[in-house]
């Protein structure tokens, strides 16, 4: 269960949110095989295997930002990539765990990942920039304190910040394709992802959240000044329909109806105004 109302402690210290490239274990001085042939690259329909098995998140603590370990056996005496031989860690454990610091029992880890006992996996941001510009399908979204809004729930804006002279914390909350859940939320600049999502994938800077085989509930990446660029969303809330399919087509909220309400369209400025559905 997603745990809405959650609170999180606040981060005394936080770090410039970065969504580094998922690495495969071995610290760069083994090659790109090992001594049986094996390449270090990891089968995407392998690596799906473990990062649902491990609910998306390190198995010990849950961060969201991954590292693929083999651990039975390690990878320099691993002949194939067996899912169940591989866990999820975050870049602090892998290395805590590869160093032999930390002893914990992944046998045990893996069978209660962190991430699903929780429901999320998380992994913190900062914008220490300052609020971030959004681009949702091109449409280029700023200065607004709230940019979208239905009822008297807040799906993307930002909150007050911890103190006085810092800058807002990014709150999201986006739902999936059948409206029924939350599958990615935002919260105060923590980014958790429902540990029921089908897959949740990290590559480079962008983060992409899979409803199935082919169906794209959320892909989002952030760019160089720290803009959160929303490239994919199909979500519904309270019978509203969000939708972006791409950069070029702009963003489109659909009515319960099935008509369409209101196109921003890629290119377009929306300044210091927000979408607000009073459903
Ligand atoms: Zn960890």
């Amino acid at each position: 269960m997603f745990a809405d109302g959650h609170t999180p402690a606040p981060n005394s210290e936080r770090r410039l949110f970065r969504l580094s490239a998922a690495a495969n274990d071995g610290g760069g001085d083994m090659g790109e095989v090992n001594q049986f042939g094996l390449s270090r690259e990891i089968p995407e329909p392998v690596k799906r295997q473990v990062r649902q098995r491990c609910a998306f998140g390190c198995v010990l603590c849950g961060c969201a930002i991954i590292d693929y370990h083999h651990f039975d056996p390690p990878f320099r005496d691993a002949t194939e990539h067996r899912p169940e031989a591989i866990a999820l860690l975050c870049p602090l454990h892998h290395r805590l765990i590869e160093s032999g610091l930390d002893c914990a029992d992944l046998g045990n880890a893996l069978k209660h990942p962190y991430a699903r006992q929780q429901g999320f996996a998380r992994t913190p941001f900062d914008f220490r920039g300052g609020i971030p510009p959004i681009t949702i399908g091109g449409a280029l979204f700023v200065g607004s304190q709230r940019v979208i809004v239905v009822g008297d729930e807040m799906i993307l804006g930002f909150d007050a910040p911890e103190a006085k002279g810092l800058p807002g914390l990014l709150s999201a909350r986006f739902y999936d394709h059948s409206g029924a859940r939350v599958a990615v939320e935002i919260a105060r600049n923590e980014f958790r992802s429902n540990s029921r999502n089908w897959d949740v994938e990290q590559s480079g800077n962008r983060l992409t959240i899979r409803t199935g085989p082919r169906g794209i509930g959320l892909q989002f990446s952030i760019r160089g000044n720290a803009v959160l660029a929303i490239e994919h969303l199909n979500m519904v809330c309270r019978g509203y329909t969000f939708r972006v399919s791409g950069e070029s087509h702009g963003f489109k909220i659909i009515l319960p109806s099935g008509e369409r309400w209101v196109t921003f369209a890629p290119g377009a400025t929306v300044a210091a105004c927000y979408t607000a559905i009073h459903g």
